[in-house]
C-alpha cells in the first residue's frame, strides 16, 4: 500500500486543528498534540532530554499480567537481566495489570526500587464496576497507578449504562488513569473475521458504548489496550485516528496487536505510528498467553521470554521481515520508526499520563542530575 497522497494528510490536519479549537473552548485540551509539538515540552518532561540510544532508553511495559505472587515478580526482574544481557535494550519498568489484587505496595516498591507496579482491576464487570468512588480513593493513596477493567468481550457488556457513571466520575475527578481497559476482542472484516470476534455489529455495538463514556467524561484519561483493537484492516484504523483526534485524552497500548497488525498496510501503519507518536505506549500482555503465542508455548516460563520481546523491538525498531505471531502464517515488516518517536512510546508518554514513573525513573539514574518534571494532571 502507498503512503497517504498528501492532500489526504492536509485535510486530516485540517480537521485536527478544527477539533483543537473546538476542544479549548471546551477547556478539553488535554494532551492533544497538533502538527508533531510536544505537549510534554511545555511541561518539561521533554527537557530530559539526554542523548538515549536504543541500548539506554528505559522502556517502561504498560501492559503485562505477572500476577502478585513474589516468585514470579522477582522472575521478572530475572527477565529484565536477560533482556539486558542478550539483547542490550533496558525494560526498566513493568505495570501489572491484575486480575490478582496487588501485593504489599510497599514491600513491592522496597524489592524492586519501582521497577514494578501496580493496577487495581476488574474483569467481569457485566455486574457493574467493581470499585466505588471511596475505594478508588484510597487505592489511589495506596500508589496504584490506575485502574484496569474489560468491558467487553462477552456479549452484552453495557458499559455505558448509567450504574457506572459515578466511577467514571471519581476517578475523572481524582485523576485515576484507565490503565489498559479492554474494549470489545479482534474483529477483522469480510473474508478475515476472526475466531474471537466473528459478529461485527456486536463488535461495534462495544466500540460505540465505549465512546459514548468518552463523551460522557471528557476528562477521563485512558490508556485503552490493543490499540482499541481497531487494528486489524487501513479502514478500523482510519477510525482509531478519529478516536484520537476526537478524544484528546485517549490513548492506546500496543499488547499483543503485533500478532494482529499483518492485515494493515505498512505504510499507513508506519504514518500512523509517528503522526500519533504522543498517544501510543508500549505494552506487551507479558505473561498472558498472547504476548507472542508461537513463541510463549515453546517459552512460557517468564524469565525466558527474551524472544518474545526481541520480537516487539524488531517490530518497532527495525525493518526486518518477521513471522506474524498467532500461528506465524502471515509475514510483515518491521516499522523501522525514528528514535524520537520510539522514545516516545517506550518512555515519555508513560511518564507524561501514569503517576510514579517520572519520579522512578528520576531516582533510578535515568536523568543524571538533571530534573525531570513531575507528571502532568496527577
Ligand atoms: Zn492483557
Amino acid at each position: 500500500m502507498k503512503t497517504l497522497p498528501q492532500t489526504g494528510s492536509t485535510s486530516r490536519r485540517d480537521f485536527l486543528t478544527t477539533s483543537v479549537s473546538a476542544l479549548a473552548g471546551l477547556g478539553m485540551i488535554g494532551a492533544l498534540n497538533t502538527d508533531g509539538a510536544d505537549p510534554v515540552a511545555k511541561s518539561g518532561a521533554a527537557k530530559t532530554k539526554r542523548p538515549f540510544t536504543l541500548e539506554t532508553m528505559p522502556r517502561i511495559d504498560v501492559h503485562t499480567h505477572i500476577g502478585n505472587a513474589w516468585k514470579t515478580l522477582d522472575e521478572v526482574m530475572e527477565l529484565r537481566t536477560a533482556v539486558q544481557e542478550q539483547l542490550h535494550a533496558d525494560l526498566a519498568l513493568f505495570i501489572g495489570l491484575g486480575r490478582a489484587e496487588p501485593p504489599d505496595l510497599d514491600e513491592m516498591r522496597k524489592r524492586y526500587q519501582g521497577r514494578i507496579q501496580f493496577c487495581i482491576s476488574d474483569f467481569t464487570i457485566k455486574d457493574g464496576l467493581r470499585f466505588s468512588p471511596q475505594e478508588l480513593v484510597e487505592w489511589q493513596k495506596r500508589g496504584v497507578m490506575g485502574f484496569k477493567f474489560y468491558p467487553g468481550w462477552q456479549r452484552g457488556v453495557q458499559i455505558d449504562q448509567p450504574a457506572n457513571d459515578p466511577t467514571f466520575y471519581a476517578m475523572e475527578q481524582i485523576g485515576m488513569v484507565a490503565t489498559s481497559p479492554h474494549v470489545s476482542n479482534p474483529c477483522g472484516t469480510f473474508g478475515k473475521r476472526t475466531e474471537w470476534f466473528a459478529e461485527p455489529v456486536e463488535f461495534w455495538r462495544q466500540q460505540h458504548a465505549w465512546e459514548n463514556v468518552l463523551k460522557k467524561h471528557p476528562q477521563l484519561v485512558i490508556v485503552n489496550a490493543h490499540m482499541l483493537w481497531l487494528c486489524l484492516s487501513d479502514e478500523q484504523l482510519d477510525y482509531l485516528r478519529y478516536m484520537l483526534t476526537t478524544y484528546p485524552n485517549l490513548n492506546v497500548d500496543l499488547a499483543t496487536v503485533p500478532n494482529f497488525l499483518h492485515g494493515v498496510g505498512r505504510d499507513n501503519l508506519r504514518e500512523f505510528m509517528i503522526e500519533y507518536a504522543d498517544r501510543i505506549l508500549f505494552g506487551t500482555d507479558m505473561a498472558s498467553q498472547w504476548f507472542v503465542p508461537t513463541l510463549d508455548k515453546k517459552l512460557p516460563n517468564i524469565r525466558d521470554k527474551v524472544p518474545q520481546y526481541q520480537r516487539y523491538f524488531e517490530f518497532l525498531e527495525t525493518d526486518k521481515e518477521l513471522p506474524s505471531g498467532i500461528k506465524d502464517e502471515f509475514k510483515m515488516r518491521g516499522l523501522s520508526l525514528p528514535l524520537d518517536v520510539l522514545e516516545k512510546i517506550y518512555f515519555r508518554n508513560a511518564m507524561r499520563i501514569y503517576p510514579h514513573i517520572a519520579d522512578t525513573l528520576k531516582k533510578l539514574g535515568y536523568f543524571g542530575k538533571e530534573q525531570p518534571a513531575k507528571t502532568a494532571g496527577h
